[in-house]
């Protein structure tokens, strides 16, 4: 399940949107105006925003430009809405960091395929595709974790944090992710839970991936944070034990 914002002063359009959204399994968040759209992304870090363009006030293409320029919101997918249709004006959108441009007005079908295409470029754990790294495997449609050890399937226990948290490294591997972006991600929240948290439930998922003897997948980045690799122990900055 992923949260959806929607930035659209027009309640009829944002009505209908939310209605489909919400039908598709996503979890929806309205609001009409940039001010509020601000106050809900620094509150929980949506999946996708759905941004018009013409908004009161503050306008979505400044809003994106803002977004774009901060550290917490500058890989947030970002999809804009405009009744406008002149081509300089889609450039101005994506210049401004849109991932994609929807003219209104348009079909539901075509507002989800976009939805997805963006969702499966910029925030695979958003969706219900099963993951494999390093022969781990990883299926959120049924909520399993698997690794075949010496030709058996190991099928692997873990609570619902360390599921999410297993979810979002093995869908962006190799990068590393500091314990801020980890609460901000994972857990959705960024201010009101300690950043010990995470160390916490890390040391949960390693020991839930011992059985597999894929502990070491997950790696401690010293001073950064926390990394997933298909390539443990490569470098002198990297420990597995260490929390
Ligand atoms: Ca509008």
């Amino acid at each position: 399940m992923s949260l959806v914002l929607v930035v659209e002063d027009e309640p009829a359009i944002a009505e209908l949107v939310a209605l489909q959204l919400r039908h598709s399994g996503h979890e929806v968040t309205c609001v009409a105006d940039a001010e509020a759209a601000q106050a809900a992304v620094a509150a929980r870090l949506p999946d996708l925003v759905l941004l018009d363009w013409m908004l009161p006030g503050q306008s979505g293409v400044q809003l994106a430009r803002r977004w774009r320029a901060d550290a917490r919101t500058r890989e947030l997918p970002l999809i804009m809405l405009t009744a406008r249709v002149e081509e300089g004006d889609k450039v101005a959108g994506l210049d401004a960091g849109a991932d994609d441009y929807l003219t209104k007005p348009f079909s539901p079908r075509e507002l989800m395929a976009r939805i997805r295409s963006v969702l499966r470029r910029r925030a695979p754990q958003a969706l219900e595709a099963a993951v494999e790294v390093a022969g781990l495997r990883l299926d959120p449609a049924t909520r399993r974790v698997r690794r075949d050890l010496h030709g058996s399937p190991v099928e692997l226990k873990l609570g619902p944090t360390e599921f999410r948290l297993l979810h979002f490294l093995m869908t962006h591997p190799e990068r590393v992710h500091s314990r801020a972006q980890l609460l901000d991600r994972v857990w959705g929240d960024h201010v009101f839970i300690e950043e010990r948290t995470v160390d916490v439930h890390v040391k949960r998922l390693r020991e839930a991936l011992a059985p597999a003897q894929c502990a070491g997948l997950v790696e401690t980045v010293r001073g950064a944070g926390y990394r997933l690799t298909a390539n443990p122990a490569l470098g002198p900055a990297t420990q597995h034990a260490a929390t």
